[in-house]
């Protein structure tokens, strides 16, 4: 596949050069076109400091020490995206994640209250396995889980119908 030049609209409009997965490399800032084939069982909304954005320890308390009445919640949604060269795990945060599970966060808090983490993946799987994406962001390594990521820095739902058209007008 021959890599070309992708523009997405996004609070850093920049150019991605589009890749296959199997030839992305730590550091690189790449565009890649998949379908979602796993959704990671882990709850995607976590409480975070007010005042510097850290994730809370278990006791719920700042890493850096500030006091605060309520956490903020954030959200961080990982899925595996699969483009036929290879696989890589994908990490949305924020309105990314949002968009993606297309809940805002204190909708999935009550989800996840109703349905367990393991009940709402359940139910967003429906939704997401086999969605095509083009994801734009910065391949990492993740020391803790040791694997190599691509974060998210903006995505696009590839619509089938468009695609299709696409293909189409090129034959
Ligand atoms: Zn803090």
């Amino acid at each position: 596949m021959n890599p070309e030049g992708v523009e997405l609209q996004g609070k850093a409009s920049k150019t991605y050069h589009q890749l296959s997965i199997c030839d992305l490399q730590e550091g690189v800032e790449a565009s890649v076109k998949g379908c979602i084939v796993q959704l990671t069982k882990r709850n995607p909304v976590y409480d975070t400091c007010p005042a510097c954005k850290k994730g809370l320890d278990k006791e719920k308390r700042c890493p850096n020490g500030h006091n605060f009445r309520e956490p903020n919640h954030s959200m961080v949604f990982n899925c595996v995206l699969d483009d036929g060269s290879g696989t890589i795990s994908c990490v949305f945060f924020g309105k990314n994640a949002e968009s993606l599970i297309a809940y805002p966060a204190k909708m999935v808090i009550d989800k996840v209250n109703e349905l367990g983490v393991e009940g709402f993946v359940k139910l967003k799987e429906d939704d997401l396995l086999g969605m095509e994406l083009l994801v734009s962001g910065k391949v990492v390594h993740n020391t803790f889980s040791d694997r190599t990521e691509l974060i998210a820095n903006n995505f696009q739902q590839i619509n089938p119908i468009i695609e299709a058209k696409k293909m189409l007008g090129k034959t």
